[in-house]
């Protein structure tokens, strides 16, 4: 008998598995609302002009794709000075004056003193899966997710060696507010009651939560912040939306800045899971990083060994990460006049995105749309299973299960039908 027959058929992918819904629908009024791609007023996936640039510049003028071999197992050298200049220098940087009583930028001694074990990952998917591969090897195999999260969050932890996954409370969906109180009791009396020597990693949205759009304020982030570190948690910085909170990019590293305070320690790591996959428009380039903090109290054998087990987990899976993707991020972030205007196009599309939040609290009775502290590329209708199945199966409007909706795909075009199904729906 085939061991294969025992197989069970796997669940569609709640997010990925909605457009090939999509694409089969034959309602000419279909609108697609379901996954986290920036598509401008005419519902087409953009390239940034910075990044249109860059690649002509790779392709006619300076010839780097000539050359395809293999990249290093850890990607290219140029790619991890530029980005971790981007990460912990340019974003930490002091002059942004951004946490409170810091004169120094902590972020570029961390690489002055060689405390950033740095690789170029698969985009920031890849990231996750390698710091979980490799904390559940080494350090952890316990986690805490936020109800709600990113669905691929506890799919990738759990398929990569997690055993222990817990979901600490980060929103209520009654009153559609964020619930740090209750966030932060969860881990206090849970975590602070564990007394196994296995210490809990955290993964922490840096900016725009995916799903619910709602950050914590720099003020919850401070006391969430100071939490973690009492009961020696492993902090996991998801940044996958840098630059879409406030359209600056580096304003919107706050929690990066805020975790390598070194009134922080974090004897475990820190770990910052990176993505260029929104914010230059490289989706399908694969292109992000991962990186490794060492406390400042470990011996420099630490980081090499922890880089070089890095290296051999990489090489396990991939062997070693594609060029093309990180060749453009690569020039863009090394040459001033790419890097500014990827600045201006990162500010273009967060005015869009806000543009389309305004209509939508204008032309509906959603306040809380454009509220402060919703931000990045979706809204939370908090609309039930049933309605969003409505508006799927009857309007062929498309939502993720949880209400989730992707702003960008609302266009002048299909904003008014749009609109109209939303009020029918809700009376
Ligand atoms: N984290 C979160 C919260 C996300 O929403 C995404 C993208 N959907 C990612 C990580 C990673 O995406 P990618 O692998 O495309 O960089």
């Amino acid at each position: 008998l085939s061991l294969l027959n025992q197989i069970e058929l796997a669940p569609p992918d709640k997010i990925l598995g909605l457009t090939e819904t999509f694409n089969n629908d034959t309602n000419p009024s279909k609108v697609n609302l379901t996954v986290g791609i920036y598509k401008d007023n005419y519902g087409k996936v953009t390239t940034f002009p910075s990044i249109s640039k860059a690649q002509k510049l790779i392709d006619r003028e300076l010839g780097l794709n000539k050359n395809l071999s293999y990249l290093p197992i850890k990607g290219g050298k140029d790619y991890a000075e530029n980005v971790k200049h981007f990460l912990y220098d340019e974003s930490c940087s002091s002059s942004t004056n951004l946490v409170a009583g810091s004169e120094k930028n902590y972020g570029k001694q961390l690489i002055d003193n060689n405390r950033i074990s740095f690789a170029q990952t698969l985009s920031g998917t890849g990231a996750l899966a390698i710091s979980a591969k490799f904390l559940a090897l080494f350090i952890s195999k316990k986690v805490w997710i936020p109800n709600f999260s990113w669905a691929n969050h506890m799919n990738i932890f759990n398929k990569n060696g997690f055993k222990d996954i817990h979901y600490y409370s980060y929103y209520d969906v009654k009153s559609g507010q964020l619930t740090v109180d209750n966030w932060l009791n969860d881990l206090k009396e849970k975590v602070s009651k564990d007394k196994s020597p296995e210490p809990h990693c955290i993964i922490l949205h840096a900016c725009c939560h995916n799903p619910t759009g709602l950050d914590p304020t720099r003020e919850d982030w401070d006391k969430i912040i100071d939490t973690i570190n009492e009961l020696k948690m492993i902090p996991i910085i998801d940044m996958a939306y840098q630059g879409l909170e406030s359209g600056n990019l580096i304003q919107d590293a706050y929690l990066l800045r805020k975790c390598i305070d070194p009134k922080y320690v974090w004897d475990n790591g820190l770990f910052l899971c990176q993505s260029f996959a929104k914010n230059m428009g490289l989706y399908g380039e694969r292109v992000g990083s991962l990186s490794i903090v060492a406390p400042s109290h470990s011996p420099p054998r630490v980081k090499e060994a922890v880089d070089s087990q890095l290296k051999r987990i990489i090489r396990s899976i991939y062997s070693s990460p594609p060029g093309y993707g990180s060749r453009v991020a690569n020039l863009v972030l090394s040459d001033p006049g790419l890097k500014s205007q990827w600045f201006k196009d990162v500010n273009i599309m967060v005015n869009r995105l806000q543009g389309i939040r305004d209509q939508l609290s204008t032309n509906l009775d959603w306040s809380t749309v454009n509220d402060s502290q919703q931000h990045g590329m979706f809204y939370f209708t908090r609309f039930s299973l049933p309605v969003v199945q409505e508006l799927r199966d009857k309007y062929s409007i498309y939502l993720t299960d949880d209400g989730r909706l992707s702003l960008s795909g609302i266009n002048d075009s299909n904003i008014e039908y749009v609109c109209d199904t939303f009020k029918k729906i809700e009376n």
